[in-house]
């Protein structure tokens, strides 16, 4: 029997590179995504040197004929596929009257649409195996909401009601589809914010202070994990209680 797969989008940094270091620690084989090839590289060979194997696979999965690509590339490499993390996103804040269609859209398209592009190429490779998973890493936005990111929250809460579906349709297939919301995490995405911004976030946190890729990758484990075969359709925040 060959291992277990997964595959990780938005993959080499942050909490997705996060999320490939628990996962490859506990068995599986790894395909990461993301569309810098140089980083996949390196990241690849830290886990490799780790005893990991891995696969890279550079694409914007935003792209439906990049994401076709991957899937060809997956099935070539690995034949098999029991669990999908989509946790490839973007930010382009602004407040709502100053924001540009092209940050909408490009919004949309990365963190949204990239999510029904992937989820509907895995389907195939995931229902055939005995334990098909999709962890769908939103936001505490998208259940909240947060001034300056409508479009972050829109496509962020888009993904909860996307994720909900696909529970509903693929329950009896065995196949689990679930959402992780993290909070406030350490990470390039909340390195830019300034200290002010940085100070109001942390403000908000009961938990008193930001939450780490590692805290992520805990949740995304259980998920994927034997243990969570009679969870679906849930979101579940890991945010030191931001959104109680
Ligand atoms: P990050 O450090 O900015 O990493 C984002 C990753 O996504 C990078 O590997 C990037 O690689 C990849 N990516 C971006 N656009 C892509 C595209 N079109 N196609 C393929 N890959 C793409 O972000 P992070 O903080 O780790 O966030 C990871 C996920 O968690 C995101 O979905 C984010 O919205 C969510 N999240 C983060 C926080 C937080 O506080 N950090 C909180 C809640 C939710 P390339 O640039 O090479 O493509």
């Amino acid at each position: 029997m060959s291992k277990p797969v997964a595959l990780i989008t938005g993959a080499h940094r942050g909490i997705g590179a996060a999320i490939a270091k628990k996962l490859g620690a506990e068995g599986f084989a790894l395909a990461l995504a993301a569309r810098s090839l140089d980083a996949l590289n390196a990241f690849a060979a830290e886990l490799s040197a780790q005893g990991v194997e891995v696969a890279v696979f550079p694409a914007d999965v935003s792209d439906a004929s990049q994401v076709e690509a991957l899937f060809k590339g997956v099935q070539e490499k690995f034949g098999r596929l029991d669990a999908l993390v989509n946790n490839a996103g973007i930010t382009r804040d602004g407040l709502l009257l100053r924001m540009k269609e092209e940050d909408w859209d490009a919004v949309l398209d990365t963190n949204l649409k990239s999510v029904f592009l992937v989820s509907k190429a895995a389907l195939r490779l995931l229902l055939k195996s005995s334990q098909g998973r999709i962890v769908n890493v939103s936001s505490v936005v998208g259940v909240t909401g947060n001034p300056g990111q409508s479009n972050y929250a829109a496509s962020k809460a888009g993904m909860i009601g996307f994720s909900k579906a696909m529970a509903r349709e693929y329950a009896t297939k065995g196949l689990c589809v679930n959402v992780v919301a993290p909070g406030f995490i350490e990470s390039d995405m909340t390195d830019h914010l300034n200290e002010a911004q940085k100070a109001a976030a942390l403000g908000a946190i009961p938990a008193g202070r930001m939450g780490s890729g590692d805290d992520v990758a805990a949740a995304v484990s259980f998920l994927v994990s034997a243990s969570a075969a009679y969870v679906t359709g849930q979101v579940l925040c890991v945010d030191g209680g931001m959104a109680m």
